[in-house]
């Protein structure tokens, strides 16, 4: 028999598509801190000790003799070599095949398409920014073989990849690999040889990978002696004062794949009925898959420092950017992901852990405005998910959120900064909801508003149209939209006299409005004076009852709206158009069935719309243009 017979020929398998981008962007990276592929390798190994350790829990059996997991780094300088060995769970062929040739990660994916919207140059600081895991690898070398046994499996398998479009992968005798675990061999560009220094690599290991909960070692060279370059002690079970500022960053940077500054770092252990330590940290800046749909969260859970999953529900949908864990001493360790999910204990350390965040967020708000101002910024759209989500929390988030507002130019208010400035009479904290600021401060719904200093919370998320609408109030005092129902203003008065102001709508003006009304029949809900506008001639509310228009907007973006409610037409019956329309002779006709379509096209271009029907819409300008042009 032959060595042929005996060793299959390697398997040849091209990338799936989007792993085959990645890859290419890796292997033409001109990203300038390549260190970061030595992190991405490391967290991987921790990640596999971690998941054999869980994996342990219900077959102790396949710790062998081998139970003390560990991470190691091995350096071969004369053959340009560096190779990063776990002992942990391991990989068999199929699951080679599946992990390392396509992506499976939603949060990649998100990376990529963020990655393909900005110019090259940008993306390459996204590479720095997001963990882009593996691939990364491809950055330094021109070729990565990966061996790998499953653990409890007595087959072992090479894959290879020059990182070009394709990779093999073939089986190889049991005694070439580890007894479980795996190996990552990296064959290192001829730029890359600092990688094969061991004080290079002792630096790169402590300051990005220092709280791995897995100790490290490094091989300087073939046959020498391993040396430990971390402990893999837990950073999260030192008491607060042990720890520094830096070493709380390093591992916020480790447990987030962020690489900014935590904006909040918030750690305490809990006694008492339950005990449990959390560690939880705001991020600086926004993580790439905050508006992911599926909303997950990233904190991982712990029984006594054994990892066990980043799946259990620790916090709640709205402060899914919070990241870090918790690690709970009275969750039994041999019960499934499953029950742990529906355990009560997990409820109380929800419960415990969410109240936690959110007291500590107030106390931000309190002693660095400008600090939360930017937590704010960052997270507020996702925070006020919150507001129609938790009941519990309602009055402490709304405590919490910010507005822009007609008042404020571009700072923050808080509502107890508006409620603080009511005017005398008013009885509802007003806002109007939209998608950009700078359409929102044009509105013309705000100007009666505006006339009277009646501040506005301008609000441009598309959560916004939602809360409001989960019949919250502030010290007892409703919210309203401007854009929707009756407005009654008149028990506030005018900043300043205004001409015409207060002048009632004559009757030549009211003719006009029944006029219009008549002429658009079906296509509005009703057409009346309005209250609420001092220099547009016309604006539209939504009906009283019902969903706002904004919403409306939405759902019917979403696919999601039944029916839409008709607008009600609101005419500014002091406008001097509007004035003009109405003494128009009956001869008129025509111009007055033109204009008052096209005072309805026009509400609903400020509106952000479309006139109804492009077509009539052009011919009734052109034939009220055209009365304008002499010899027209
Ligand atoms: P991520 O770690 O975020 O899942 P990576 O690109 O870093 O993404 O790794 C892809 C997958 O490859 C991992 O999810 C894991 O299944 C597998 N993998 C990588 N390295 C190892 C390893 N050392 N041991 C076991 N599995 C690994
Ligand atoms: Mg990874």
């Amino acid at each position: 028999m032959t060595t042929a017979d005996t060793t299959p020929a390697p398997e040849s398998h091209t990338f799936e598509a989007d792993a085959a981008k990645l890859l290419q962007l890796m292997v033409h990276s001109v990203y300038s801190d390549k260190d970061i592929f030595l992190r991405e390798l490391i967290s991987n190994a921790a990640d596999a000790c971690e998941k054999l350790r869980y994996e342990t829990i219900s077959n102790p059996a396949l710790l062998g003799d081998d139970p003390k997991a560990r991470i190691t780094l091995l350096i071969d300088a004369e053959n340009r070599r560096l190779t990063i060995q776990d002992n942990g769970i391991g990989m068999s062929r199929d699951e080679m095949i599946d992990a390392l040739g396509t992506i499976a990660r939603s949060g990649t994916k998100a990376f990529m398409d963020r990655i393909q919207a900005v110019q090259e140059d940008k993306g390459a600081q996204l590479i720095g920014q997001f963990g882009v895991g593996f691939y990364s690898a491809f950055m330094v070398t021109d070729r990565v073989d990966v061996v790998s046994r499953r653990a409890g499996s007595d087959e072992a398998t090479i894959w290879s990849s020059d990182g070009k479009g394709s990779y093999t992968v073939a089986p190889i005798a049991t005694d070439e690999a580890l007894a479980r675990g795996t190996r990552v061999i990296l064959h290192l560009m001829e730029d890359a040889a600092s990688y094969t220094e061991r004080y290079t690599l002792e630096r790169i290991v402590k300051s990005q990978s220092g709280h791995v909960p897995v100790p490290i070692s490094l091989i300087e060279k073939p046959g020498a002696e391993p040396q430990e370059v971390t402990d893999g002690a837990a950073l999260w079970v030192k008491p607060r004062s042990e720890i520094t500022p830096e070493e709380y960053t390093d591992f916020y940077r480790s447990v987030a794949g962020q690489f900014d500054e935590p904006a909040l770092t918030v750690h305490f252990r809990a006694e008492g009925r339950h005990e449990y330590t959390a560690l939880a940290f705001v991020p600086g800046s926004t993580p790439f898959d905050l508006f992911d749909p599926d909303r997950y969260g990233r904190m991982k859970l712990y029984v006594k420092r054994v990892f066990i999953t980043d799946e259990a529900d620790i916090l709640p949908r709205y402060l899914r950017f919070v990241r870090g864990l918790v690690d709970s001493a009275d969750l039994p360790l041999n019960v499934s992901r499953e029950m742990i999910q529906e355990s009560p204990l997990l409820a109380a350390i929800k419960k415990g852990v969410t109240s936690r965040v959110l007291s500590e967020l107030e106390k931000l708000a309190q002693n660095d405005a400008e600090a939360y101002s930017k937590v704010w910024e960052t997270f507020g759209a996702v925070l006020k998910e919150g507001l129609y989500e938790d009941f519990e929390k309602r009055s402490t988030l709304l405590g919490l959120a910010r507005f822009k507002t007609t008042a404020s130019g571009r700072v923050w208010r808080s509502l107890k900064d508006y409620v603080g400035s009511l005017k005398e009479n008013q009885t509802a904290i007003y806002y109007v909801t939209g998608t950009d600021l700078a359409r929102l401060e044009v509105s013309p719904q705000l100007e009666g508003f505006r006339a009277r200093g009646i501040e506005v919370l301008l609000l441009p998320d598309p959560v916004d149209s939602f809360w409001v609408t989960a019949g919250v109030d502030y010290e007892g005092k409703p919210f309203k939209s401007v854009t929707q129902g009756a407005v009654d203003l008149a028990q506030i008065p005018l900043l300043e006299a205004q001409e015409n102001a207060g002048v009632l709508a004559t009757e030549a003006v009211m003719g006009f409005i029944q006029a219009v009304k008549a002429t658009l029949g079906e296509a509005v809900a009703d057409v009346r004076a309005s209250e609420r506008l001092t220099e547009s001639a016309v604006c539209l509310v939504a009906p009283e009852t019902g969903r706002d228009r904004q919403l409306e907007r939405l759902l019917a973006r979403a696919g999601q709206l039944g029916s839409a409610a008709k607008p009600i037409l609101e005419i500014n019956p002091r406008h001097d158009l509007i004035v003009a329309l109405s003494n128009l002779g009956d001869a008129e006709q025509t111009l007055r069935e033109d204009a008052a379509h096209l005072l309805l096209d026009k509400a609903r271009i400020l509106d952000g719309e479309q006139p109804a029907d492009a077509r009539t819409f052009s011919q009734r300008l052109a034939r009220v243009m055209q009365r304008c042009v002499p010899n027209g």
